[in-house]
């Protein structure tokens, strides 16, 4: 039995986190001695998403590692949306093998890219709103700690140019982003939590709300160490009035006193559509915890499409082994049958086959590591969030 209320690595790789459909589904068949060979693919024929910033493969490798199936995807950290030019819905990812050999992995593949996807979608759209000012991820502490590291991930390749997590930074090989909590100056009084915040940190960064209104501590702050590189605002919403006009007048006074060197972060229950204005009033940074880690889930469906090579497909959906094409000028997307890898489109520009092979029989083909990854997000939110 696990410690906590939990599945652990081998509950998953075991498959007992599957839904017992599946399993019995797999017993039938199996009685029946039948298990053809099936393609399936995975899809979000609806979403809230107008883009999503795909993510969780990592883990879904990791699971069909060493099984006889040959897997192909959307590489992690592309932005696409769900439907083509045409309406068809997007196949993110295709595995190909005999039925038995991955049926009842089908629900913990979908858990891992749902939700995984979700939060780097929802990064990007920040990312989108903030450009170059820099957000940490902080909403660890919302969710279940057994997928701390998931979050962090999954914001970072979105766009968050930090993570809170001490796990998550390892497993990414990044620095965890912090500032000092509240406790510190609770325990030792401001005085003393800013002196040695100031003496013993690289990135230097006071909290200020703790005791004092926000403005005043913001001069008391500058005026006894005018290098510190942030004060950080986490005022309670029972505080808050209106946000933005406190930061507006506390960027006056460090003004007006030559403080223009000590810069504004905000965190605590930050939502995108709270953004701009605060970043007009003068934030330079961002804590956004609760609404990146709860960003809702992308809703992918994995369907069986071709079976022994007959084109077959539930009501509802797109029979047919399929390539999606992306044009190398506009992005455009064609999802087309798998003969076809490339077009010219419209714009004159190329459309090649997207979808790439990770797992060929079993074997991992292709190991991207996350500053790859996280590049390749990042270069398209510019461009591709704007169509
Ligand atoms: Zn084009």
């Amino acid at each position: 039995m696990n410690k906590f209320v939990m599945a652990n690595d081998q509950d998953i790789s075991n498959c007992k986190v599957t839904d017992v459909y599946f399993e019995k589904t797999e017993k039938f068949l199996r009685k029946l001695s039948v298990n053809p060979k099936v393609t399936m693919e995975i899809t979000a024929p609806s979403t809230d998403y107008k883009f999503i910033n795909f993510t969780g493969l990592n883990d879904v490798i990791s699971l069909l590692k060493g099984k006889n199936v040959n897997l192909y995807s959307i590489p992690e950290g592309t932005l696409l949306k769900n439907r083509d030019m045409n309406g068809v819905p997007v196949p993110f990812i295709r595995i190909e093998g005999n039925y038995l050999d991955f049926a009842e992995f089908e629900t913990p593949i979908l858990g891992f890219i749902c939700q995984a996807s979700g939060i780097s979608s929802y990064s990007s759209m920040i990312k989108k709103v903030l450009g170059e000012i820099p957000f940490i991820s902080f909403g660890i502490r919302r969710m279940h700690p057994a997928i701390s590291p998931m979050i962090d991930r999954s914001s970072y390749i979105g766009g968050a140019s930090g993570v809170s997590g001490v796990l998550s930074g390892e497993i990414l090989g990044i620095e965890p982003s912090g500032t000092m909590p509240h406790a510190l100056s609770l325990i030792l009084g401001d005085d003393q939590a800013w002196k040695i915040q100031y003496e013993n940190s690289k990135f230097r960064v006071f909290l200020i709300d703790t005791y004092m209104d926000e403005k005043f501590a913001a001069i008391k702050a500058a005026d006894e160490f005018p290098d510190v590189d942030y004060i950080r605002l986490d005022t309670p919403s029972s505080r808050r009035g209106n946000f933005a006009n406190i930061i507006r007048e506390i960027r006056w006074e460090l003004n007006l006193r030559n403080h223009q060197n000590v810069r504004i972060m905000v965190s605590g229950g930050i939502k995108i559509e709270d953004l701009p204005e605060l970043v007009e009033a003068g934030v330079s940074s961002f804590g956004i915890g609760t609404s990146i880690a709860s960003a809702k889930t992308v809703d992918f469906g994995m369907d069986i499409v071709n079976v022994d090579g007959n084109d077959i497909t539930k009501r509802g959906k797109f029979s047919g082994i399929k390539n999606v094409l992306r044009c190398n000028q506009c992005y455009k997307l064609n999802v087309v049958p798998h003969t076809v890898s490339h077009k010219v489109c419209e714009c004159g520009g190329s459309m090649e086959n997207i979808l790439t092979q990770y797992i060929k029989n079993g074997n991992v083909i292709i190991k991207e590591d996350i500053s790859e990854i996280r590049n390749r997000s990042i270069s398209q939110i510019g461009n591709i969030l704007n169509l």
